[in-house]
């Protein structure tokens, strides 16, 4: 998803109840987050309220007062916590809002059944109204979705208006208790389908600038000239290697164009940075595209960080790696002579501070392959052998790099190279 497609989104009417369905879980997942925040804080102070209209029960309907109390206290307010319990291990969205409709409905229903009962009472016609009340709070206080809350509202409406028909109400009681309950929901509906837009728009918005910040960090982490990552990746790609993983064989490579000053002076600037960009896409074409790092790390200087390498293989694809910018041919100005790269390789297990000494030693052994001659990689052969690596390391040690192997699993997106732009 681009910053784009989310900006076409906001604009577009079509946000407003559905996203495309890779958002619409993302929305999904956040939303019962939401409910779950919103269902503990509403639960007491809705146990609250409801339970303190029992004093209109005892002030205008004793009669059936404590018919209603045992309603309260032994249907409808544990309906209520039941519905707050039971939305938590709710997965399909359209049920969770259900459960929380379950609430405000058995409330409803209540007020409507004692009602029933005292339907001739004048006291009785007035507490009806106190329904009307209690559908507003579903529609507006529980956030309902809002497709979720108009099914809801409607069986709410007919519960009610059916009450109403039923017990033969007066006209007064009948016109104005239609009339309010109709109006109340069509407000409050509306207020909901508003709200539920804000929030949509909210998260929208709440993506955009989690894709900004993504961007911006990657941006960061990005060579202009190349495309390759630059010291920043390679930070943190050894800041996550060296918190999650120990043991792990990994290789520097320092790679550093010969004589480059005098192709620059020879051939210009840009023919240069041309150059720079055929040796960098050649390092990457030559590395594991999800294991391995090559970076920008100076001027004319690249680093590739292998992983999970032993030693000799490193020397190897180092070589490699020397031949096949070799065999690129772009000559200096003599038209014979072709660019070539000294190599420095330091091969190490993963430890704390690793970053720094492998760095520093592959760094020396670039200097001791520019001293021999360069168009070369050091140490010229497979010094330093896995075995070695190996050594005096124990058996669970042992186990630990193959779990050291697993984790980089983990670490796959970081370590995958960006495509040279
Ligand atoms: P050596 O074989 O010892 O590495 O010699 P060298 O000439 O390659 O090394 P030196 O450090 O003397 O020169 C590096 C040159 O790389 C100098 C600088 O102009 C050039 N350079 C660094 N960054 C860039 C760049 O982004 N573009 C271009 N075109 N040249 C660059
Ligand atoms: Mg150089
Ligand atoms: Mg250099």
């Amino acid at each position: 998803m681009q910053l784009a497609d989310i900006d076409r989104l906001i604009a577009g009417r079509g946000y407003r109840f559905t996203f495309p369905s890779e958002i619409e879980a993302a929305y999904d997942a956040h939303r019962a987050r939401f409910r779950q925040r919103l269902s503990n804080a509403l639960l007491l102070p809705t146990l609250l309220c409801y339970n303190v209209f029992l004093f209109v029960d005892y002030l205008l309907l004793p009669g059936t007062f404590w018919l209603s109390a045992a309603l309260h206290f032994f249907v409808v307010s544990p309906l209520i916590v039941f519905s707050a319990f039971a939305l938590r291990k709710e997965n399909d969205p359209r049920k969770r809002d259900y459960y929380v409709a379950l609430g405000p409905i058995a409330i409803v229903a209540q007020i409507l059944f004692i009602y029933a009962l005292n339907h001739t009472s004048e006291a009785a016609q007035h507490c009806q109204y106190l329904a009307i009340v209690v559908l507003i709070f579903m529609n507006v206080l529980l956030r309902l979705e809002y497709d979720q809350a108009l099914v809801t509202s409607c069986f709410g409406f007919a519960l009610y208006v059916g009450t109403l028909f039923a017990t033969g109400a007066p006209l007064p009681v009948l016109t104005i208790g239609v009339m309010a309950a109709g109006a109340a929901l069509y407000l409050s509906l509306s207020a909901n389908r508003q709200m539920q837009r804000d929030a949509r728009h909210g998260f929208l918005r709440a993506m955009q600038d989690k894709l900004r910040v993504d961007q911006a960090q990657t941006e960061a982490e990005l060579d202009v000239l190349t495309g390759l990552y630059n010291r920043r990746r390679l930070d943190a790609v050894f800041g996550d290697l060296e918190a999650t993983t120990s043991h792990l064989p990994v290789a520097v490579l320092m790679v550093d164009v010969d004589h480059f000053k005098r192709f620059n002076d020879e051939n210009g600037h840009l023919a240069g940075d041309a150059c720079l960009k055929r040796v960098a896409n050649a390092l990457l074409g030559k590395v594991r595209k999800d294991q391995d790092l090559v970076v920008r790390f100076g001027g004319e200087e690249f680093l590739v960080f292998l992983v999970n390498m032993l030693p000799e293989n490193a020397l190897m694809i180092g070589e490699e790696l020397r031949a096949e910018i070799e065999a690129l041919r772009i000559f200096h100005a003599d038209g014979k002579t072709p660019i070539t790269v000294s190599i420095g390789v330091m091969s190490d297990r993963i430890s704390r501070g690793a970053q720094e000494s492998l760095i520093a030693g592959a760094d020396a052994a670039l200097y001791s392959a520019k001293q021999a001659g360069r168009n070369q990689i050091w140490p010229p052969c497979a010094e330093r052998r896995s075995d070695e690596l190996a050594e005096g390391l124990e058996s669970d040690e042992r186990e630990g790099v193959r779990d050291a192997i697993k984790n980089l699993q983990a670490l796959g997106d970081k370590m995958a190279n960006v495509a040279v732009v």
